[in-house]
């Protein structure tokens, strides 16, 4: 299963809960993983607060600063994007209880755009017990 996503700035924090949740089986148990087949995007799992994602796009700021010296911008002048979409992560996992996920009551599923904005895909996999 894949989700589309739209993004709507260089750095951009998408809400992709309420997707994930729709594609799960009524009454599945089991996990769900999430996959970002990009190397400029990430997914995390965490509050979904207006401030809070203002405060990850300051993070990302600080942690790789765009236009800095890096190797990779000589051929791509992304390189800030890649460094940062490292730390995220490519995938998370939730537990799947009787088709619903099993987030806790602050989580959702946020996807991370770090070189938009673009139309990205989302690979959904789930297992059953
Ligand atoms: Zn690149």
């Amino acid at each position: 299963m894949n989700i589309d996503v739209e993004t709507g700035g260089r750095v951009d924090v998408v809400d992709v809960t309420a997707d994930v949740a729709a594609a799960i089986p009524d009454d599945a148990d089991g996990v769900c993983t999430a996959f970002v087949p990009h190397t400029t995007a990430g997914v995390v799992i965490n509050e979904h607060e207006r401030g809070l994602c203002a405060d990850v796009e300051t993070a990302l700021e600080r942690l790789a600063p765009r236009g800095a010296t890096y190797e990779h911008d000589r051929i791509d002048d992304n390189a800030d994007a890649h460094l940062r979409a490292m730390v995220l992560g490519e995938s998370v996992t939730v537990p799947i209880d009787g088709g619903e996920l099993g987030l806790g009551t602050w989580q959702s599923i946020l996807f991370v755009e770090c070189d938009g904005p673009r139309r990205r895909r989302l690979r959904l996999s789930v297992v059953r017990e």
